[in-house]
């Protein structure tokens, strides 16, 4: 049997996050409401706007919930804005933006700037390996607790050069970029794998 891996599908790029988990072998479900969240047995949170997302998670009656389940151990992977939305501290947010938190990092908003918005580089990263990674409005993560292990970074000797752009504890996968717009599913495939060492 394949596993339930659900997809929060209140803003953003769902229908890629899905294609990209059939590929990794799991069985994508949208979640909208606290029943669906309860069946599945692990998450991702989409790209899109944290700020936003966050408003709708509240709205939803999902904020709460999902917080709960994160704390309990429900393997989560959070892409861009799902990073922004993981994270215990996000700097240049919205003042009382809501979030979920649970992973111990401190994340920057659109941290790339203004003359780099978007743009496309090939990062290394642990367990995955070469990965063409596509940032849109990103955030970089500007500090990591002590058991979060940093898995990418921003290559060469540009203004980003060093950034961590990928990071897991735990449970808890985080990306800055979208794996899913390339039509490469290895780093969803790391994440089911991650979703099926907690559901030995
Ligand atoms: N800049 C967005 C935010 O703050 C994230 C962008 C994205 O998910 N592509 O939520």
């Amino acid at each position: 049997m394949s596993l339930r891996v659900g997809i929060l599908a209140l803003q953003g790029d769902v229908r890629e996050h899905a294609r990209a988990l059939v590929e990794a072998g799991a069985e994508p479900v949208e979640v909208r409401r606290p029943q669906e969240l309860a069946t599945v047995e692990g998450l991702v949170l989409p790209g899109g706007e944290s700020t936003t997302i966050g408003t709708l998670l509240d709205l939803f009656g999902l904020l709460e919930p999902l917080r709960t389940a994160v704390r309990a151990g429900l393997p989560v992977y959070g892409s861009c804005a799902g990073m922004i939305l993981l994270a215990d501290e996000v700097l240049d947010g919205r003042p009382n933006q809501a979030t979920v938190g649970g992973l111990d990092v401190a994340v920057r908003r659109n941290a790339f700037g203004r003359q780099v918005d978007s743009f496309e580089t090939d990062v290394e990263m642990t367990g995955v390996g070469d990965v063409h990674a596509v940032f849109i409005r990103a955030p970089w993560v500007e500090r990591t607790g002590p058991d979060v292990e940093v898995l990418a970074t921003v290559p060469g000797d540009g203004p980003a050069a060093g950034k961590v752009v990928a990071v897991r504890r735990g449970p808890l996968l985080a990306t800055s970029f979208h794996p899913e717009l390339t039509g490469d599913s290895r780093v969803h495939g790391l994440f089911v794998r991650m979703v099926k060492e907690a559901h030995p």
